[in-house]
Protein backbone atom coordinates (compact mmCIF):
# COMPACT_ATOMS: atom_id res chain seq x y z
CA UNK A 1 0.00 0.00 0.00
CA UNK A 2 1.50 3.58 -0.50
CA UNK A 3 -0.21 6.86 0.76
CA UNK A 4 -0.25 9.42 -2.35
CA UNK A 5 0.10 13.22 -0.85
CA UNK A 6 -0.71 15.97 -3.08
CA UNK A 7 1.76 18.42 -1.97
CA UNK A 8 -0.60 21.01 -3.23
CA UNK A 9 -2.96 20.24 -0.50
CA UNK A 10 -0.23 20.40 1.85
CA UNK A 11 -0.12 24.54 1.67
CA UNK A 12 2.67 23.53 -0.81
CA UNK A 13 3.69 26.63 -3.17
CA UNK A 14 5.13 27.05 -6.57
CA UNK A 15 7.45 29.79 -5.71
CA UNK A 16 10.01 27.03 -5.98
CA UNK A 17 13.66 27.86 -5.76
CA UNK A 18 17.18 26.31 -7.20
CA UNK A 19 16.82 23.10 -6.44
CA UNK A 20 13.57 21.40 -8.17
CA UNK A 21 14.07 20.91 -11.55
CA UNK A 22 10.62 21.83 -13.54
CA UNK A 23 9.70 18.85 -13.74
CA UNK A 24 9.49 18.21 -10.23
CA UNK A 25 6.64 15.44 -9.18
CA UNK A 26 4.00 17.27 -7.39
CA UNK A 27 3.12 13.93 -5.65
CA UNK A 28 4.21 12.60 -2.84
CA UNK A 29 4.44 8.62 -2.42
CA UNK A 30 4.63 7.21 1.18
CA UNK A 31 4.92 3.32 1.57
CA UNK A 32 2.64 1.91 4.26
CA UNK A 33 6.13 -0.14 5.06
CA UNK A 34 9.55 -0.17 4.59
CA UNK A 35 11.84 -3.23 4.39
CA UNK A 36 15.99 -2.71 4.25
CA UNK A 37 17.96 -1.63 1.35
CA UNK A 38 20.78 -4.51 0.88
CA UNK A 39 22.31 -5.48 -2.66
CA UNK A 40 19.82 -2.99 -4.25
CA UNK A 41 16.99 -4.99 -3.04
CA UNK A 42 14.33 -3.75 -0.44
CA UNK A 43 14.33 -7.63 1.68
CA UNK A 44 12.73 -8.10 4.95
CA UNK A 45 14.47 -8.18 8.08
CA UNK A 46 15.27 -11.34 9.67
CA UNK A 47 14.81 -9.85 12.80
CA UNK A 48 10.88 -9.67 11.11
CA UNK A 49 10.02 -6.67 13.63
CA UNK A 50 9.00 -3.44 12.37
CA UNK A 51 8.72 0.35 14.23
CA UNK A 52 6.51 3.06 13.83
CA UNK A 53 8.07 6.29 12.25
CA UNK A 54 5.22 9.13 13.28
CA UNK A 55 4.76 12.54 12.42
CA UNK A 56 5.95 14.99 15.55
CA UNK A 57 3.81 17.59 14.35
CA UNK A 58 0.67 15.47 15.16
CA UNK A 59 1.65 12.06 16.68
CA UNK A 60 0.23 10.49 13.36
CA UNK A 61 2.02 6.80 12.15
CA UNK A 62 3.22 7.98 8.84
CA UNK A 63 4.86 4.58 8.24
CA UNK A 64 6.56 1.47 9.44
CA UNK A 65 10.24 1.00 9.23
CA UNK A 66 11.77 -2.51 9.38
CA UNK A 67 14.53 -2.82 12.85
CA UNK A 68 17.82 -4.73 11.74
CA UNK A 69 19.34 -7.07 13.78
CA UNK A 70 22.85 -8.59 14.04
CA UNK A 71 21.91 -10.95 11.04
CA UNK A 72 20.32 -7.76 8.79
CA UNK A 73 23.63 -5.50 9.71
CA UNK A 74 26.00 -8.44 8.58
CA UNK A 75 23.82 -9.12 5.07
CA UNK A 76 24.43 -5.46 4.49
CA UNK A 77 28.03 -5.46 5.54
CA UNK A 78 28.41 -8.85 3.22
CA UNK A 79 26.52 -7.22 0.41
CA UNK A 80 28.69 -3.85 0.70
CA UNK A 81 32.26 -6.19 0.80
CA UNK A 82 30.84 -8.03 -2.08
CA UNK A 83 30.44 -5.04 -4.17
CA UNK A 84 33.82 -3.59 -3.14
CA UNK A 85 36.44 -4.88 -5.67
CA UNK A 86 34.40 -3.83 -8.88
CA UNK A 87 33.37 -0.67 -7.57
CA UNK A 88 36.93 0.83 -6.47
CA UNK A 89 38.37 -0.52 -9.49
CA UNK A 90 35.53 0.93 -11.84
CA UNK A 91 36.84 4.30 -13.65
CA UNK A 92 36.30 6.89 -12.05
CA UNK A 93 34.89 8.73 -14.53
CA UNK A 94 32.00 5.70 -14.63
CA UNK A 95 31.67 6.17 -10.75
CA UNK A 96 31.41 9.99 -10.83
CA UNK A 97 28.28 9.64 -13.64
CA UNK A 98 26.36 7.44 -11.21
CA UNK A 99 27.08 10.18 -8.29
CA UNK A 100 25.81 12.94 -10.53
CA UNK A 101 23.06 10.56 -11.78
CA UNK A 102 21.84 10.36 -7.64
CA UNK A 103 21.94 14.28 -7.70
CA UNK A 104 20.03 15.14 -10.72
CA UNK A 105 17.46 13.01 -9.43
CA UNK A 106 17.13 14.26 -5.78
CA UNK A 107 16.83 17.75 -7.82
CA UNK A 108 14.26 15.96 -10.43
CA UNK A 109 12.13 14.65 -6.67
CA UNK A 110 13.12 17.64 -4.78
CA UNK A 111 9.78 18.68 -3.76
CA UNK A 112 8.43 15.19 -2.37
CA UNK A 113 12.19 15.16 -0.50
CA UNK A 114 11.03 18.06 1.37
CA UNK A 115 7.73 17.42 1.93
CA UNK A 116 8.47 14.11 3.67
CA UNK A 117 11.38 15.16 5.42
CA UNK A 118 9.51 17.56 6.89
CA UNK A 119 6.86 15.13 8.06
CA UNK A 120 8.81 12.73 9.18
CA UNK A 121 11.32 15.30 11.22
CA UNK A 122 8.80 18.60 12.14
CA UNK A 123 11.35 20.94 9.95
CA UNK A 124 9.71 24.44 8.52
CA UNK A 125 9.08 23.47 4.92
CA UNK A 126 10.71 26.29 3.91
CA UNK A 127 13.71 24.85 5.55
CA UNK A 128 13.88 21.50 4.06
CA UNK A 129 12.74 22.95 0.22
CA UNK A 130 15.35 25.81 0.31
CA UNK A 131 17.88 24.42 2.53
CA UNK A 132 18.32 20.70 2.95
CA UNK A 133 17.31 19.31 -0.01
CA UNK A 134 19.36 21.73 -2.28
CA UNK A 135 22.10 21.31 -0.41
CA UNK A 136 22.10 17.34 -0.60
CA UNK A 137 21.68 17.38 -4.40
CA UNK A 138 24.99 19.69 -4.02
CA UNK A 139 26.76 17.69 -2.11
CA UNK A 140 26.13 14.74 -4.91
CA UNK A 141 27.38 17.15 -7.46
CA UNK A 142 30.16 18.21 -5.74
CA UNK A 143 31.62 14.82 -4.88
CA UNK A 144 30.50 13.73 -8.35
CA UNK A 145 33.01 16.10 -9.53
CA UNK A 146 36.27 15.22 -7.70
CA UNK A 147 35.59 11.74 -8.53
CA UNK A 148 38.34 11.79 -11.34
CA UNK A 149 40.34 13.67 -10.12
CA UNK A 150 41.82 12.50 -6.76
CA UNK A 151 45.55 12.43 -8.46
CA UNK A 152 44.67 16.41 -7.94
CA UNK A 153 43.75 16.51 -4.62
CA UNK A 154 46.82 15.00 -3.50
CA UNK A 155 49.19 15.50 -6.00
CA UNK A 156 52.23 13.09 -5.67
CA UNK A 157 50.41 10.82 -3.30
CA UNK A 158 48.84 7.16 -3.71
CA UNK A 159 45.49 7.55 -2.79
CA UNK A 160 43.28 4.14 -2.31
CA UNK A 161 39.75 4.01 -1.05
CA UNK A 162 39.12 2.53 2.67
CA UNK A 163 36.81 -0.52 1.63
CA UNK A 164 33.25 -0.42 3.41
CA UNK A 165 32.23 2.50 5.54
CA UNK A 166 29.23 2.02 8.36
CA UNK A 167 27.90 5.71 8.40
CA UNK A 168 25.48 6.40 11.14
CA UNK A 169 23.55 9.83 11.03
CA UNK A 170 21.16 11.77 13.16
CA UNK A 171 17.39 12.78 13.04
CA UNK A 172 17.85 16.42 12.21
CA UNK A 173 19.22 16.84 8.86
CA UNK A 174 18.51 13.18 7.33
CA UNK A 175 18.63 13.47 3.57
CA UNK A 176 21.89 16.15 3.75
CA UNK A 177 23.58 13.74 6.47
CA UNK A 178 23.13 10.86 4.19
CA UNK A 179 24.49 12.79 1.47
CA UNK A 180 27.46 14.24 3.68
CA UNK A 181 28.15 10.83 4.18
CA UNK A 182 27.48 9.28 1.03
CA UNK A 183 28.54 11.42 -2.07
CA UNK A 184 32.68 11.47 -0.76
CA UNK A 185 32.69 7.71 -0.08
CA UNK A 186 31.27 6.41 -3.42
CA UNK A 187 33.58 9.60 -4.77
CA UNK A 188 36.58 7.82 -3.37
CA UNK A 189 35.81 4.29 -4.09
CA UNK A 190 34.12 3.14 -1.23
CA UNK A 191 31.02 1.06 -0.59
CA UNK A 192 29.00 2.21 2.33
CA UNK A 193 26.15 0.51 5.12
CA UNK A 194 24.06 3.57 5.90
CA UNK A 195 21.86 3.65 9.24
CA UNK A 196 19.97 6.61 9.74
CA UNK A 197 18.28 7.63 12.94
CA UNK A 198 14.96 6.09 14.22
CA UNK A 199 12.84 8.82 14.35
CA UNK A 200 13.80 9.91 10.54
CA UNK A 201 13.87 7.28 8.38
CA UNK A 202 11.78 8.36 5.00
CA UNK A 203 13.78 10.38 3.30
CA UNK A 204 16.99 7.79 3.32
CA UNK A 205 14.67 5.37 2.39
CA UNK A 206 13.05 7.31 -0.46
CA UNK A 207 17.04 8.05 -1.13
CA UNK A 208 17.24 3.93 -1.28
CA UNK A 209 14.65 3.73 -4.22
CA UNK A 210 16.25 6.90 -5.83
CA UNK A 211 19.57 5.07 -5.85
CA UNK A 212 17.74 1.38 -7.40
CA UNK A 213 16.92 3.84 -10.20
CA UNK A 214 20.11 5.28 -10.82
CA UNK A 215 21.37 1.59 -11.60
CA UNK A 216 23.95 1.77 -8.98
CA UNK A 217 26.05 -1.63 -9.18
CA UNK A 218 24.48 -4.08 -6.55
CA UNK A 219 25.53 -3.72 -2.81
CA UNK A 220 27.59 -0.03 -3.59
CA UNK A 221 24.93 1.47 -1.18
CA UNK A 222 23.58 -0.55 1.91
CA UNK A 223 20.45 1.73 3.75
CA UNK A 224 19.37 0.09 6.87
CA UNK A 225 17.09 1.62 9.52
CA UNK A 226 17.04 0.53 13.63
CA UNK A 227 17.49 2.46 15.87
CA UNK A 228 21.11 2.59 18.81
CA UNK A 229 21.53 -1.69 18.70
CA UNK A 230 21.31 -1.49 15.20
CA UNK A 231 24.04 0.86 14.97
CA UNK A 232 26.40 -0.51 17.49
CA UNK A 233 26.07 -3.94 15.41
CA UNK A 234 27.22 -1.90 12.61
CA UNK A 235 30.03 -0.50 14.58
CA UNK A 236 31.26 -3.56 16.12
CA UNK A 237 31.19 -5.92 12.74
CA UNK A 238 34.72 -6.76 12.35
CA UNK A 239 34.65 -6.36 8.04
CA UNK A 240 33.88 -2.53 8.28
CA UNK A 241 36.93 -0.35 7.62
CA UNK A 242 35.62 2.89 8.55
CA UNK A 243 33.05 4.30 11.17
CA UNK A 244 31.42 7.67 9.91
CA UNK A 245 29.44 8.94 12.70
CA UNK A 246 27.26 12.31 13.44
CA UNK A 247 25.50 12.27 16.42
CA UNK A 248 25.44 12.77 20.43
CA UNK A 249 28.88 13.60 22.02
CA UNK A 250 28.01 10.40 24.13
CA UNK A 251 27.26 8.31 21.67
CA UNK A 252 30.74 9.26 19.95
CA UNK A 253 32.17 8.31 22.94
CA UNK A 254 30.81 4.82 23.22
CA UNK A 255 31.90 4.05 19.54
CA UNK A 256 35.41 5.37 19.82
CA UNK A 257 36.07 3.03 22.94
CA UNK A 258 33.95 0.23 20.72
CA UNK A 259 36.67 0.50 18.02
CA UNK A 260 39.74 1.25 19.86
CA UNK A 261 42.87 -1.24 19.09
CA UNK A 262 40.94 -2.37 15.91
CA UNK A 263 41.50 -1.39 12.19
CA UNK A 264 38.58 0.74 11.81
CA UNK A 265 39.00 4.28 11.24
CA UNK A 266 36.70 7.16 12.23
CA UNK A 267 35.46 10.46 11.98
CA UNK A 268 33.06 11.56 14.46
CA UNK A 269 30.84 14.93 14.58
CA UNK A 270 29.42 15.05 17.53
CA UNK A 271 27.58 17.67 19.82
CA UNK A 272 28.36 21.65 20.45
CA UNK A 273 27.18 24.87 22.68
CA UNK A 274 28.58 27.42 20.32
CA UNK A 275 28.97 30.90 20.77
CA UNK A 276 27.98 33.96 18.78
CA UNK A 277 29.69 36.80 19.82
CA UNK A 278 28.25 40.72 18.76
CA UNK A 279 30.63 43.80 19.15
CA UNK A 280 29.26 46.99 19.72
CA UNK A 281 30.60 48.13 16.22
CA UNK A 282 28.54 45.71 14.42
CA UNK A 283 25.46 46.59 12.34
CA UNK A 284 22.91 45.73 15.38
CA UNK A 285 19.78 44.60 13.07
CA UNK A 286 21.73 42.40 10.88
CA UNK A 287 23.10 40.93 13.83
CA UNK A 288 19.92 40.25 15.78
CA UNK A 289 18.82 38.52 12.50
CA UNK A 290 22.08 36.16 12.81
CA UNK A 291 21.29 35.18 16.09
CA UNK A 292 17.68 34.13 15.67
CA UNK A 293 18.49 31.93 12.77
CA UNK A 294 21.89 30.23 14.63
CA UNK A 295 19.79 29.00 17.52
CA UNK A 296 15.90 28.90 16.27
CA UNK A 297 16.82 27.10 12.64
CA UNK A 298 15.63 23.90 12.55
CA UNK A 299 13.90 24.59 16.01
CA UNK A 300 17.43 24.47 17.56
CA UNK A 301 18.31 20.85 16.33
CA UNK A 302 21.56 21.70 14.83
CA UNK A 303 25.08 20.76 16.33
CA UNK A 304 26.57 23.76 15.54
CA UNK A 305 23.91 26.05 16.75
CA UNK A 306 24.27 29.60 18.19
CA UNK A 307 22.94 28.43 21.82
CA UNK A 308 25.22 30.75 23.30
CA UNK A 309 24.83 34.88 22.66
CA UNK A 310 27.63 36.75 24.03
CA UNK A 311 26.90 40.54 23.66
CA UNK A 312 29.18 42.98 24.49
CA UNK A 313 27.84 45.00 27.78
CA UNK A 314 27.28 48.46 26.09
CA UNK A 315 24.89 46.89 23.41
CA UNK A 316 23.21 44.55 26.35
CA UNK A 317 19.84 47.05 26.32
CA UNK A 318 19.45 47.27 22.48
CA UNK A 319 20.19 43.76 21.38
CA UNK A 320 17.98 42.55 24.33
CA UNK A 321 14.85 44.51 23.20
CA UNK A 322 15.63 43.42 19.44
CA UNK A 323 15.75 39.81 20.11
CA UNK A 324 12.38 40.15 21.73
CA UNK A 325 10.54 42.06 19.49
CA UNK A 326 11.52 39.48 16.58
CA UNK A 327 10.60 36.73 18.64
CA UNK A 328 6.73 38.15 18.64
CA UNK A 329 7.33 37.88 14.53
CA UNK A 330 7.75 34.22 14.83
CA UNK A 331 5.82 31.46 13.30
CA UNK A 332 5.49 28.95 15.27
CA UNK A 333 3.52 25.64 14.17
CA UNK A 334 2.52 23.51 11.31
CA UNK A 335 6.05 22.66 9.82
CA UNK A 336 4.06 21.97 6.10
CA UNK A 337 2.93 25.50 6.46
CA UNK A 338 5.30 27.62 4.11
CA UNK A 339 5.19 30.36 6.73
CA UNK A 340 6.56 28.81 9.80
CA UNK A 341 9.56 29.85 10.95
CA UNK A 342 10.20 27.33 13.70
CA UNK A 343 8.17 23.71 13.49
CA UNK A 344 7.82 20.69 15.74
CA UNK A 345 10.53 19.20 18.25
CA UNK A 346 11.67 16.26 16.64
CA UNK A 347 10.35 13.49 19.27
CA UNK A 348 8.75 13.47 22.20
CA UNK A 349 11.83 12.46 24.16
CA UNK A 350 13.54 15.27 22.57
CA UNK A 351 10.77 17.62 23.82
CA UNK A 352 11.00 16.63 27.77
CA UNK A 353 14.59 16.99 27.51
CA UNK A 354 14.19 20.87 26.52
CA UNK A 355 11.52 20.94 29.59
CA UNK A 356 13.99 19.58 31.84
CA UNK A 357 16.56 22.65 30.67
CA UNK A 358 13.65 25.15 30.64
CA UNK A 359 13.17 23.98 34.38
CA UNK A 360 16.65 24.24 35.07
CA UNK A 361 16.86 28.18 34.17
CA UNK A 362 13.39 28.48 35.94
CA UNK A 363 15.29 27.01 39.11
CA UNK A 364 18.42 29.12 39.07
CA UNK A 365 16.37 31.86 39.03
CA UNK A 366 17.41 33.31 35.90
CA UNK A 367 14.84 35.94 33.86
CA UNK A 368 13.30 34.58 30.27
CA UNK A 369 11.65 35.46 27.98
CA UNK A 370 8.93 33.66 25.67
CA UNK A 371 6.13 34.84 23.64
CA UNK A 372 3.06 32.17 24.67
CA UNK A 373 1.84 31.97 20.94
CA UNK A 374 -1.01 29.29 19.95
CA UNK A 375 0.58 25.78 19.61
CA UNK A 376 -1.26 22.86 18.17
CA UNK A 377 -3.31 20.80 20.31
CA UNK A 378 -1.57 17.96 19.44
CA UNK A 379 1.91 17.15 18.37
CA UNK A 380 5.61 18.25 20.16
CA UNK A 381 6.37 21.81 20.10
CA UNK A 382 8.23 24.03 22.17
CA UNK A 383 8.11 27.76 22.82
CA UNK A 384 11.10 29.47 21.45
CA UNK A 385 12.82 31.51 24.60
CA UNK A 386 15.21 33.61 25.79
CA UNK A 387 17.45 33.41 29.24
CA UNK A 388 19.10 36.45 30.13
CA UNK A 389 22.30 37.35 32.06
CA UNK A 390 23.16 33.10 32.40
CA UNK A 391 26.46 32.33 34.27
CA UNK A 392 29.19 30.47 33.21
CA UNK A 393 28.89 28.05 35.45
CA UNK A 394 24.58 27.49 34.58
CA UNK A 395 24.24 24.26 32.91
CA UNK A 396 21.54 26.39 30.28
CA UNK A 397 25.63 27.77 29.24
CA UNK A 398 27.44 24.68 29.50
CA UNK A 399 25.31 21.91 28.11
CA UNK A 400 24.03 21.36 24.80
CA UNK A 401 20.15 21.41 24.62
CA UNK A 402 19.34 20.74 20.79
CA UNK A 403 16.36 23.37 20.98
CA UNK A 404 14.73 26.94 19.90
CA UNK A 405 16.57 28.08 23.79
CA UNK A 406 19.06 30.66 23.66
CA UNK A 407 21.48 31.65 26.78
CA UNK A 408 22.75 35.15 26.73
CA UNK A 409 25.54 36.60 28.17
CA UNK A 410 27.44 39.61 28.05
CA UNK A 411 31.50 40.42 28.03
CA UNK A 412 33.20 43.90 28.41
CA UNK A 413 36.60 43.09 26.29
CA UNK A 414 37.90 41.25 23.01
CA UNK A 415 39.96 38.92 25.76
CA UNK A 416 37.12 38.57 28.11
CA UNK A 417 34.81 37.40 24.78
CA UNK A 418 37.32 34.84 23.49
CA UNK A 419 38.31 33.34 27.01
CA UNK A 420 33.90 33.46 27.76
CA UNK A 421 33.59 31.68 24.40
CA UNK A 422 36.43 28.83 24.58
CA UNK A 423 35.03 28.05 28.19
CA UNK A 424 33.16 25.35 27.01
CA UNK A 425 33.97 21.48 26.40
CA UNK A 426 32.74 21.70 22.81
CA UNK A 427 34.09 23.42 19.65
CA UNK A 428 32.40 23.19 16.44
CA UNK A 429 30.86 26.41 15.15
CA UNK A 430 31.54 30.58 16.40
CA UNK A 431 30.07 33.48 15.30
CA UNK A 432 31.62 37.02 15.20
CA UNK A 433 29.28 40.44 14.49
CA UNK A 434 31.34 43.29 13.68
CA UNK A 435 32.31 46.07 11.39
CA UNK A 436 36.03 45.44 11.83
CA UNK A 437 37.50 43.10 9.29
CA UNK A 438 40.22 43.13 11.72
CA UNK A 439 38.57 41.70 14.85
CA UNK A 440 37.04 38.98 12.52
CA UNK A 441 40.23 37.65 11.33
CA UNK A 442 41.91 37.87 14.93
CA UNK A 443 38.87 35.95 16.82
CA UNK A 444 38.73 33.11 13.75
CA UNK A 445 42.02 32.35 14.79
CA UNK A 446 41.56 32.88 18.53
CA UNK A 447 38.44 30.92 18.66
CA UNK A 448 38.89 27.08 19.32
CA UNK A 449 35.97 26.38 16.72
CA UNK A 450 35.90 23.87 13.85
CA UNK A 451 33.82 26.97 11.82
CA UNK A 452 34.19 30.67 12.43
CA UNK A 453 31.75 32.65 10.97
CA UNK A 454 31.95 36.30 10.36
CA UNK A 455 28.77 38.40 10.06
CA UNK A 456 26.43 35.59 9.08
CA UNK A 457 25.65 31.97 10.59
CA UNK A 458 24.61 28.66 9.78
CA UNK A 459 25.99 29.25 6.03
CA UNK A 460 27.02 25.81 4.60
CA UNK A 461 28.54 25.00 1.88
CA UNK A 462 29.85 21.44 0.11
CA UNK A 463 33.44 23.45 -0.66
CA UNK A 464 34.10 24.12 2.61
CA UNK A 465 34.93 21.71 5.44
CA UNK A 466 33.07 21.41 8.60
CA UNK A 467 33.77 19.47 11.74
CA UNK A 468 34.86 19.93 15.40
CA UNK A 469 37.42 20.69 18.08
CA UNK A 470 37.29 19.12 21.71
CA UNK A 471 34.21 16.90 22.32
CA UNK A 472 33.00 18.10 19.21
CA UNK A 473 34.47 15.47 17.38
CA UNK A 474 37.20 15.19 14.84
CA UNK A 475 37.88 14.90 10.61
CA UNK A 476 36.30 16.95 8.27
CA UNK A 477 33.00 16.63 5.94
CA UNK A 478 32.56 18.92 2.93
CA UNK A 479 35.95 20.27 1.38
CA UNK A 480 38.99 18.98 -0.10
CA UNK A 481 39.11 18.07 3.41
CA UNK A 482 36.23 15.49 3.43
CA UNK A 483 37.96 13.41 0.91
CA UNK A 484 40.47 12.40 3.41
CA UNK A 485 38.45 10.52 5.72
CA UNK A 486 37.54 7.66 2.88
CA UNK A 487 41.34 7.21 1.39
CA UNK A 488 44.51 5.66 2.61
CA UNK A 489 46.63 8.47 1.51
CA UNK A 490 50.64 7.59 1.05
P1 LIG B 1 20.26 11.66 20.03
O1 LIG B 1 20.56 11.35 21.47
O2 LIG B 1 20.17 13.10 19.75
O3 LIG B 1 19.12 10.85 19.46
P2 LIG B 1 22.25 9.84 19.19
O4 LIG B 1 23.70 10.10 19.21
O5 LIG B 1 21.69 8.92 20.20
O6 LIG B 1 21.54 11.22 19.22
O7 LIG B 1 21.82 9.28 17.76
C1 LIG B 1 22.51 9.50 16.57
C2 LIG B 1 22.55 8.21 15.78
O8 LIG B 1 23.32 7.26 16.50
C3 LIG B 1 21.20 7.55 15.53
O9 LIG B 1 21.19 7.01 14.22
C4 LIG B 1 21.16 6.47 16.58
O10 LIG B 1 20.31 5.38 16.25
C5 LIG B 1 22.60 6.04 16.63
N1 LIG B 1 23.03 5.37 17.86
C6 LIG B 1 22.52 5.50 19.12
N2 LIG B 1 23.21 4.74 19.99
C7 LIG B 1 24.19 4.12 19.29
C8 LIG B 1 25.27 3.22 19.63
N3 LIG B 1 25.47 2.81 20.87
N4 LIG B 1 26.11 2.84 18.64
C9 LIG B 1 25.94 3.26 17.38
N5 LIG B 1 24.95 4.09 17.00
C10 LIG B 1 24.08 4.53 17.93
Amino acid sequence: MTKKINSFSLKFDTDWQYAAAPESSEHVEIKDKYDLFIGSKFVQPKSKKYFETINPSNEEVISKVAEANGSDVDAAVSAARKAFPKWSKLPAKERAKYIFRIARLIQERAREFAVIESMDGGKPIKEARDIDIPLAAAHFFYYAGWADKLEYAFPHRKVEPLGVAGQIIPWNFPLLMAAWKIAPALACGNTVVLKPAETTPLTAMKLAELIQDAGLPDGVVNIITGAGQTGAALVEHPDIDKIAFTGSTEVGKIIQKAIAGTKKKATLELGGKSANIIFEDAAIDQAVEGVINGIFFNQGHVCCAGSRLFVQESIKEEVERKLKARLETLIVGDPLDKNTDVGAINSKKQLETIEAYLKIGEKEGLESFQVKSKLPKKGYYCHPTLFFDVAQSSRLAQEEIFGPVLAIQTFRTVDEAIEKANNTPYGLSAGVWTDKGSKAFNLSVQLKAGVVWANTFNKFDPTSPFGGYKESGFGREGGLQGLEGYLKVE
